[in-house]
């Protein structure tokens, strides 16, 4: 073990991830790659220039799924910001054009115009439909030491399948594991027995009839739960209510004008107008223990700690409390965790979002990303546990950072530079700009709205920290 520059600890890995040391049992394996979103085509950009075989496993039946449940939903970083530089050079030598770099995609744009394309480079190395269950080494469990590196890595599929690898870069994201309803991490009462939509719906296109004239009741107290809220507030004759634990909403609203990130005060001030007006009804110092359903409806109880219940019947519920990293697959393999955010324990200092938002989070690598597993990495989303900073440019940086370390390129490893202006990367205002701009009717913020609403001043500053990018 050794000593990062952040006082944290960093594993020795370079002795078993070199090419020249490879390990007899792993010539001739690929390096897999778990999940086609952003993260993981990128690596597989970086595998294939470098020259390294490589199967990249998607568990949807389309690149990107994740991104595909959100695609209406508008980003708040521009083009610039969301190409990988590796990706792009492949994509120009096949005659691919990129789009406006200023231009703010939605998430089907981010698929249609950038990762389809790309993942169609890489031709059936990139297999759809292969969910992994369970990844180990061959022959060793968990605890089994002797020789342990020297032992492939096994990767069971959904269908049975078994593959075998050299090394593992885990892009599986995290929006396929979202956080629970019950206030305390653990699943409410009953929760499994009612049905609750996860966050981002898309309730003023596809799933407009879910929602229309149904009293829907939003919990969480993030920008996916803002975005939710006002476009529910969009929709005539439709019931909302809005719970949270916190005892204000101070925080979700921001510091209006004041705010660090112009835009998201303005979301906030939307929508505090909304709770104000009286179109939104706001639960504060709402725990939610319990959901019954009675018919079409679903009663939600609340218990704080104290005791006291209160209670709400509704007819739809959109939980939008965030995501959680699932280590599950990776269940028989040695992983460092932070105890808080379940990235790693190396990592976790650099992206707390009490100190960070996602335009100040240093450049990591390999050496940050490395468990005591050697050649197994959590990259992408996944790689920040639960903390919800996190950026594609950071990822992009993450694999190139990761891949040069499999290829042996320690001096290209750790030379890990991020170019990332603290505004203009994550602000909703240049959703604002571009939706006023185009007169677009989605995305994540002002274009939720029939006309803005005046802006006012806000007293309170903005909490610190925080999600800033869904
Ligand atoms: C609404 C929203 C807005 C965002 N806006 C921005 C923004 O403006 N700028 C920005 O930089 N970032 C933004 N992000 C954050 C982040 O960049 C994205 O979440 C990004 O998609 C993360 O990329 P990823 O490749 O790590 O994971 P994902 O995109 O989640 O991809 C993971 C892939 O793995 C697959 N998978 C999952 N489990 C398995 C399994 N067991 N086996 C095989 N495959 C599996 C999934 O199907 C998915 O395709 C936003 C996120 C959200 C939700």
């Amino acid at each position: 073990m050794s000593d990062s520059c952040c006082g944290t600890t960093t594993f020795e890995i370079e002795q078993f991830t070199t090419p020249q040391q490879t390990a007899p049992g792993m010539a001739g394996l690929p390096v897999v790659v778990i999940g086609a979103g952003p993260v993981g085509l990128a690596a597989a950009a970086q595998l294939t220039e470098r020259g390294i075989d490589f199967l990249l496993l998607e568990a949807g039946e389309q690149v990107a799924a994740s991104i595909a449940q959100w695609g209406h939903v508008r980003v708040f970083s521009p083009w610039k910001y969301d190409i990988d530089a590796t990706a792009r050079r492949l994509l120009e030598a096949d005659g691919w054009t990129a789009p406006d770099p200023e231009w703010l995609p939605t998430g089907a744009e981010l698929i249609n115009d950038y990762l389809a394309p790309l993942a169609k480079l890489f031709g059936d190395r990139v297999r759809l439909g292969a969910k992994v269950t369970a990844i180990s080494r061959l022959g060793y469990d968990r605890v089994r030491t002797t020789g342990r590196e020297q032992a492939p890595f096994l990767i069971r599929l959904a269908d049975g399948t078994e593959l075998r690898a050299r090394a593992i870069v885990d892009a599986s994201g995290t929006y396929t594991s979202p956080n629970v309803l019950g206030a305390s991490g653990l699943p409410a009462h009953g929760e499994g027995e009612v049905s609750v939509d996860h966050a981002l719906p898309d309730v003023l296109g596809a799933d407009r009839d879910r929602y229309q004239g149904r009293h829907t009741l939003v919990v969480g107290a993030g920008h996916s739960a803002a975005t939710t809220l006002l476009a529910l507030a969009e929709l005539p004759g439709t019931p909302i209510t809005w719970a949270i634990r916190a005892g204000d909403a101070t925080r979700t609203y921001g510091g209006g004008d004041a705010d660090a990130l112009p835009a998201r005060g303005a979301l906030g001030t939307r929508l505090r107008a909304h709770v104000e007006s009286g179109r939104i009804t706001l639960l504060t110092g709402f725990f939610t223990h319990r959901v019954n359903a009675t018919g079409q409806d679903i009663q939600v109880i609340s218990r704080d700690p104290s005791g006291h219940e209160q209670s709400v019947t509704v007819e739809r519920i959109v939980s939008a409390t965030g995501y959680r990293p699932a280590h599950s697959i990776a269940a028989e393999l040695r992983l460092d965790l932070d105890p808080v955010l379940g990235s790693t324990r190396a990592l976790a200092p650099l992206i707390d979002p009490n100190q960070h938002s996602c335009g100040t989070v240093p450049p990591h690598g390999v050496d940050e990303l490395a468990h005591p597993e050697p050649g197994y990495y959590a990259v992408g989303v996944k790689s920040y546990g639960r903390a919800p900073t996190f950026l594609m440019a950071t990822g992009y940086e993450q694999v190139r950072s990761v891949v040069a370390a499999l290829a042996g390129d320690w001096q290209a490893a750790r030379d890990v530079r991020l170019d990332l202006p603290e505004t203009g990367v994550c602000s909703s205002n240049l959703v604002q700009a571009q939706e006023q701009r185009v007169g677009l009717a989605t995305g994540i913020s002002g274009g939720l709205l029939a006309a803005p609403l005046p802006l006012t001043t806000v007293g309170a500053p903005a909490e610190s920290g925080g999600s800033c990018c869904g």
